[in-house]
């Protein structure tokens, strides 16, 4: 374990709240952090947490889900097939700014005499909220309340109650509510991770106007042929005498409210903000929509929307809500107490929550909404450590996901064609579908995505039983996935198998290798699922199977051959360990100098010429790990164990999507302290600054590990082959452990201490209730009825039930 230390929790800064996350006092050192926290989002607007005044501000990101303008990719030197169109979100016009004078003082929160400071993101409310009172330097004592929210309920709708109150005395209070687009430069500083960056002006005008407190601003992207309309309203609420100034140009406009305040009387300012965009509809057309949104919030006021946001939250953390009890053992020499533990995995989850309750027709970026890191690309992130998340809790957001990617399944023929491939190949890296990695040795060759999309689909099918989706939307994709692994492959005499050579498995520190058992085994679950999908429509859809037939040209020699591929799939192995292998060479690299301080600079692949990592035995993340949990049914515990005791300690930790996926491993394997430890690390990731760049934006993909942990770590929940089965290891940090899955339409409870796992079905369920596993007991579950089982301590799992040595882990 090569993990970075994680003493670094900052209590100081944000106290331990279960449904909260506050910061009490102004800390402009860890403006960019808390930027990036307190971000507000419903998976279409995202805002990043600056504030209203505009500054101080490290970068006051608003992006919205999709919106990118694209770039030629310029290569050194060139070769065929290298992706040529670079694709990156835009920071959009910025609407959220509302600056503060008081007798003519400027409200500046770095200069300000605070008498107090608290700003919080309210779980339960879906809400961004700050308290201040400000002395002014004329002694008078401003009360200055605000809320954020961006609305769940309506996709295009922002809004911000403003509220000031001069305590103690008359004053002119001018509140000046702007909207802007202004392009500023972000300099990348030669970080890989955080990708191109756009320079220069990238939106340029397309139609401005105001009309009485309404202003409304479109632009337009010059390359990817994007429109974005964003338009802000006000609405005025009090008893003091006020005017209105409304001004606009191309690129920025202003509505100044002046007011007389008496003591005591508040003044209040709600600012609705919209945004519509589009690829193909023309300015007026998203002005128009931008109107109607706003129209519609006027005439429902702030407290409608206010009580529509909190019912979604309600409604979330019924179906989504992981609560634990931790006792506060030691690890690492930190001792995070329990209510952090819990405000940190809330925190997670509704992050998760808000980058995609409301992205239909997108995906979920790397970073969510919170940050232009990773350009708003969307990564396998979403189908391997989100959609597990949102199978189980939002089934809806799931399909959605699905849905939008399949959309993309032209651009993945034509990649395909590109790489001399039959069927289709998705883009490593993309927002409008086609390849947007310019590293095609860390990108392209992942073709590993392909199966981790196919897997996403059934791991969707799986939970909720709707063949519907699986017969007349995945089957295609199916199809085309398993034509290509069948293509890209060949029947080696040598291996004595079916191999996959020149690919990039998830660790990126070992790329274009043949055989990347992770690669292969995904490869084979993908083969199988298709050829069972097809023979199963087939039998039970005829119709739909001849439409799939016409659509794909299916030849019914291709299933036989997808079966025989699978069924020949080559795993590398070592019989001197007896352990997996990454891939057919990795023991041919040299070992890792560990005691060499010049060696060890993490991440190395800021450190470190990729030859220098490529050529040694160290991996960036999970990966061999990953499969492990991954089609776990399909291996031994014995042969796990060695694995991952040979392979744990190569892994660095350099990628966030790594700790988690150890903690679940060394679960199963009854190593304990680990389980904790890793589980410690991703759940503090960005909360405490684990990666050190927090401040492009959250880890999205480890706030989805964090479920997985609790829920497929410390509950032992494995879903193979439609078992649904526990084996619970609560450790001995851990008293507690509750939380639902939404299981075929139903709502399981599941509660876990010390001792016993109780398993609940909420009574509105199937009368014909659910079977269950709970070590190797069957249990069949009604509805109403909760059963209890005593809890086994620190041992390692038996056999999961769905297990079949030779059979594939998807069916
Ligand atoms: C990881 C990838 C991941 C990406 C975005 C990289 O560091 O290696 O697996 O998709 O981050 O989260």
């Amino acid at each position: 374990m090569i993990y970075h230390d994680i003493k670094t929790l900052p209590d100081y800064i944000f106290p331990g709240r279960a449904w909260h996350f506050v910061e009490q006092d102004f800390h402009p050192a860890a403006l960019p952090e808390t930027e990036t926290f307190f971000s507000t989002s419903n998976g279409y607007i995202g805002m990043r947490g600056s504030f209203e005044e505009g500054d101080p501000v490290h970068l006051s990101a608003t992006v919205i889900n999709g919106f990118h303008e694209t770039w030629d990719i310029v290569y050194g030197e060139s070769a065929h097939g290298f992706a040529k169109t670079g694709q990156t979100i835009v920071n959009v016009t910025d609407a959220k700014i509302v600056r503060l004078y008081v007798d003519d003082e400027r409200f500046f929160l770095p200069t300000a005499n605070l008498l107090h400071f608290e700003r919080a993101l309210d779980f339960r409310h879906g809400t961004l909220d700050r308290n201040i009172l400000w002395e002014t330097p004329s002694g008078k004592r401003v009360a200055i309340r605000s809320r954020r929210l961006v609305s769940f309920e309506h996709r295009h709708l922002a809004a911000i109650s403003y509220e000031v109150t001069v305590e103690d005395a008359a004053a002119d209070v001018v509140l000046s509510s702007e909207v802007r687009y202004e392009h500023k430069d972000h300099d990348t500083g030669g970080d890989q991770r955080l990708g191109h960056g756009l320079r220069g002006r990238v939106l340029h005008p397309r139609m401005a106007y105001a009309a009485d407190r309404r202003i409304v601003l479109a632009h337009g992207t010059e390359r990817s042929g994007m429109t974005l309309a964003c338009g802000v309203d006000h609405h005025l609420e009090t008893a003091c005498s006020a005017d209105v100034d409304v001004r606009h140009g191309d690129d920025e406009g202003v509505a100044v409210f002046r007011v007389d305040a008496k003591p005591g009387e508040p003044v209040r300012l709600v600012k609705y903000m919209s945004y519509h965009s589009s690829r193909s509809r023309p300015a007026d057309a998203l002005c128009t929509r931008v109107e109607r949104t706003l129209d519609r919030a006027l005439r429902d006021g702030f407290p409608a929307l206010e009580e529509s946001q909190q019912g979604h939250a309600e409604d979330f953390w019924r179906r989504s809500d992981v609560t634990l009890v931790a006792n506060p053992v030691e690890v690492d020499g930190v001792r995070p107490a329990s209510e952090h533990m819990q405000q940190a995995l809330r925190f997670n989850l509704f992050h998760i929550f808000q980058a995609s309750v409301r992205a239909e027709g997108a995906g979920i970026p790397a970073k969510g909404l919170t940050g232009i890191g990773y350009e708003g690309h969307y990564v396998w992130d979403t189908e391997i450590y989100l959609i597990p998340f949102l199978a189980y809790t939002a089934p809806r957001v799931a399909k959605n996901l699905l849905r939008f990617r399949f959309g993309m399944l032209d651009q993945a023929r034509e990649r395909a064609r590109e790489l001399s491939q039959r069927g289709a190949l998705f883009a490593w890296r993309t927002i409008n579908g086609e390849e947007a990695s310019a590293y095609y040795a860390a990108g392209t060759a992942q073709y590993h995505i392909n199966a981790d999309i196919v897997f996403a689909l059934w791991r969707y099918v799986n939970a909720t039983g709707d063949d519907d989706f699986l017969f007349k939307e995945g089957a295609e994709v199916l199809v085309e996935t398993a034509r290509l692994w069948r293509d890209l492959g060949f029947f080696s005499e040598r291996r004595g198998g079916f191999v996959l050579a020149g690919v990039t498995g998830p660790d990126e520190y070992n790329t274009v290798v043949n055989n990347n058992f992770f690669t292969n085994v995904m490869a084979r679950a993908n083969l199988r699922y298709a050829a069972l999908t097809v023979e199963r429509m087939k039998r039970e859809r005829p119709d739909a199977f001849r439409a799939l037939v016409d659509r794909v040209g299916l030849e019914e020699s291709e299933v036989a051959d997808w079966i025989e591929a699978a069924d020949a799939m080559y795993v590398p192995y070592d019989e001197k360990h007896g352990i997996i292998l990454q891939d057919d060479e990795f023991l041919e690299k040299k070992p890792w100098d560990f005691d060499d301080p010049e060696m060890n600079k993490f991440p190395l692949l800021l450190n470190h010429h990729p030859l220098v990592i490529y050529r040694h035995q160290i991996i960036k993340q999970a990966d061999v790990v990953l499969a492990m949990f991954m089609v776990g049914n399909e291996l031994d515990l014995d042969l796990k164990r060695r694995t991952f005791d040979f392979f744990d300690p190569l892994t660095t930790g350099d990628s966030s999507l790594s700790a988690c996926i150890q903690s679940i491993v060394a679960s199963e394997l009854g190593y304990a302290e680990k389980a904790v430890r890793y589980a410690r690390y991703a759940l503090l990731m960005d909360l405490a600054d684990l990666g050190k760049n927090v401040k492009d934006g959250l880890h999205l993909a480890s706030m989805g590990g964090t479920w997985m942990v609790t829920v497929y770590g410390f509950a032992g929940f494995r879903d193979h082959r439609g078992c649904f089965s526990f084996q619970p290891r609560p450790t001995a940090g851990l008293e507690q452990l509750s939380f639902p899955l939404a299981i075929r339409g139903q709502i399981l409870d599941v509660e876990i201490t010390q001792e016993a796992a109780t398993y609940r079905l909420r009574p509105e369920g199937d009368p014909a209730g659910l079977v269950i596993w709970h070590e190797d007991e069957e249990i069949a579950l009604r509805p109403g009825h909760a059963e209890s089982r005593p809890v086994r301590r620190g041992s390692q799992w038996s056999p999961v039930p769905g297990r079949l040595p030779h059979a594939s882990a998807l069916e």
